[in-house]
């Protein structure tokens, strides 16, 4: 019999928290804490599609490559890198913290393709920042060189922005589903997952695409009962940031469209887990849920975090 089904999305403070020296070893520490609370509910019973961010390291690899005199790394391969650079690092922390439970789950990480359509606006407005800060000559330097957009960064600096585009479809659905329906416990969608168009052959671009949105689709195709997007807030506050900013605890999903329609949410940090938690419960998820990445279990329990009913 299956167990239900979570998806559970991981944001990036997972491996780094802000202002953290982005060593590997700080990385290491930070993930060991994160899989507590995913062990904690396979110890509970569930099946589990994990999902991760990558921004700091597809970052770091960029800024690395970026040194580099006449060698262009295109960033769907930089993507793939985040995959198996953090889905090995979550592959055996979760695996050590198994054993020490006397839990016997195998782990396994896929390296995972997602279809964008190549039509998509975000590839005639690049929008999404990546990889380091450059001064305004050496911003004209790398479009002059390698054709990068370059835009003003909020923070000073220009950086270099690329499309954002809409996640279709997940190339590995069944493998994955077929991985689940076998017991094993899988990671999937790393950094949103590789973005791939399809002409008459299937082809990366430099693109990347948003986790949450791509763990919505993921949880909807692999008929995931739970959405569950674990981030460094204790969920979803109204008024965010304000001094009357207030922790949403439940909230229908037609509410949550409403607030999102008028605009609550900021588009590159909460605005796409909200609208990743609406698409799931439209597309036939049961409940979604909001919160700290060290509360999986109580907000499970709805204990803690944002609730998201339909
Ligand atoms: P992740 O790496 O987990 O995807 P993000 O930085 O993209 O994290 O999104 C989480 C951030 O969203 C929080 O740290 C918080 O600053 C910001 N945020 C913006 N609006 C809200 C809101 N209404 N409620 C909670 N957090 C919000
Ligand atoms: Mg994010």
């Amino acid at each position: 019999m299956q167990s239900d089904l979570i998806v559970i999305a991981m944001g990036g403070n997972a491996f780094l928290k802000k202002g953290e020296p982005d060593d590997i070893s700080t990385q290491w520490r930070n993930v060991k804490k994160s899989v507590k609370g995913l062990a904690d509910l396979i110890e509970k019973g569930y099946s589990l599609v994990i999902t991760h961010g990558n921004g700091p390291q597809v970052g770091k690899i960029l800024e690395w490559v970026s040194k580099q005199e006449d060698f262009i790394l295109p960033i769907d391969i930089a993507v793939a890198m985040t995959q198996g650079w953090l889905g090995y690092m979550i592959e055996i922390s979760l695996k050590n913290e198994l054993i020490k439970r006397g839990l016997n789950k195998e782990v396994v990480c896929i390296v995972n393709n997602i279809l964008v359509d190549k039509s998509d606006e975000a590839f005639i407005k690049p929008s999404k920042p990546i990889g380091s800060y450059y001064s305004k000559e050496e911003a004209k330097k790398l479009t002059e060189k390698f054709g990068w957009v370059m835009s003003r960064d909020v923070r000073g600096g220009y950086r270099r922005v690329v499309p954002s585009p809409e996640p279709m479809d997940n190339l590995e659905i069944s493998s994955i589903k077929h991985l689940v329906d076998n017991g094993y416990i899988v990671i999937a969608c790393g950094g949103g997952g590789i973005p791939i168009i399809k002409n008459e052959e299937y082809k990366g671009v430099d693109a990347v695409i948003d986790k949450d949105l791509a763990s919505s689709l993921l949880a909807s195709r692999i008929g995931a009962k739970y959405l569950m997007i674990l981030t460094d807030v204790e969920g979803i506050y109204r008024n965010y940031g304000k001094e009357n900013m207030e922790l949403i605890k439940e909230i229908h999903v037609s509410d949550l469209e409403k607030l999102y329609s008028y605009g609550e949410f900021p588009p590159g940090s909460m605005g796409p887990k909200v609208l990743a938690c609406i698409k799931f419960l439209k597309n036939g998820g049961e409940r979604a849920m909001i919160g700290h990445l060290e509360d999986a279990s109580e907000i499970l329990r709805g204990k803690k975090g944002t609730q998201i009913y339909k």
